[in-house]
């Protein structure tokens, strides 16, 4: 019987499964790299993209950016990353720069919004303006920014995109044992604001959705366990799984969000979070 269905199905076998390739797709990734971003672009250069451009603050001392390109250029199959340096508070620039990509490259397919910043952790009650200030530029107008950019190309070319902003759960819940109330409030709006451009921009074939890890093992959040050890144990017993998140855990939904394969998914917040928030 199954040998039967096999054989009656064939077109329906196909449909969906075959989609996740991303051959010679264009895409840009904010805050690539080096942890989420760094990931994205590395699962969108596996799965077949041309080229990957990620978008990220000047290298600083210690950080060997070249390194990290010789080593991707290792991998099987695996397409073109170049690095720019572009910081997503900088409107005018970011527009600019990818403009100037689209037209070399005569595409503009992805659009990964990872660049971020958790800000410092207080009581709301103590919270300054400029401290919302510095993490809503980068949280929520630079990727704001970044999906504008990259909307404007995908649409000049009439390339159907997929853009993916970064939230976080930090958008849906309050962190019980982490004061973060701008990280919060930034990531919340990054959710609202995967629906609204989806919605907008559903007529030109560009889909919008973010996609909300939980606590991922990345410089970021190693920050603070280096600063409170008690946090990973607190983080960890969250999680029904017991653990944090592996950076190479979102490949996989990175991938299935920027290819064909989720073509009918757009304005969804897609959450992956080892049942952080499933009780
Ligand atoms: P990291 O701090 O490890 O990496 C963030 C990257 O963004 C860095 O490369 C950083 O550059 C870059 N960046 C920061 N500010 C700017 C800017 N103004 N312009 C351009 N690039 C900038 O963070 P993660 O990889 O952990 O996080 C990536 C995204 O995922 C963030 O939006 C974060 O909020 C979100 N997220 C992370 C989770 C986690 O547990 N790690 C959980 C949920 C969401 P530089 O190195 O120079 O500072």
């Amino acid at each position: 019987r199954l040998a039967s269905l096999h054989s009656s199905t064939p077109a329906i076998q196909r449909e969906g499964l075959g989609d996740f390739a991303l051959t010679d797709r264009v895409a840009i990734v904010t805050g690539g790299n080096r942890g989420l971003g760094l990931e994205a672009a590395l699962a969108l250069s596996t799965a077949g993209s041309r080229v990957v451009y990620c978008l990220d603050l000047p290298e600083k001392p210690g950080e060997d950016w070249n390194a990290a390109r010789q080593s991707l250029a290792k991998l099987d199959g695996a397409g073109r990353l170049e690095y720019v340096t572009n910081d997503v508070r900088d409107q005018k620039k970011l527009l600019q720069t990818v403009e100037e990509i689209a037209t070399k490259e005569g595409r503009m397919d992805i659009c990964v919004a990872a660049a971020g910043i958790a800000g410092a952790a207080r009581p709301c009650l103590e919270y300054t303006e400029e401290e919302l200030e510095e993490v809503y530029a980068v949280n929520l107008k630079g990727v704001f920014f970044s999906a504008q950019a990259a909307a404007r190309q995908m649409h000049r070319f009439q390339t159907p995109g997929s853009i993916i902003l970064l939230g976080s759960i930090a958008g849906s819940i309050a962190l019980k044992h982490t004061p973060v109330l701008p990280y919060n409030t930034s990531k919340a709006a990054v959710i609202q604001m995967a629906r609204v451009m989806a919605c907008e921009l559903a007529p030109n074939n560009i889909r919008v959705n973010s996609l909300s890890p939980g606590y991922i093992e990345t410089p970021m959040t190693t920050a603070t366990i280096s600063a409170r050890p008690e946090y990973k144990a607190i983080w960890s017993e969250q999680s029904v799984m017991n653990r944090l998140g592996k950076p190479h855990e979102l490949r996989g939904i990175i991938t299935w969000l920027a290819s064909d394969a989720s073509s009918f998914c757009t304005g969804s917040n897609i959450v992956v979070d080892g049942g952080y928030t499933a009780w």
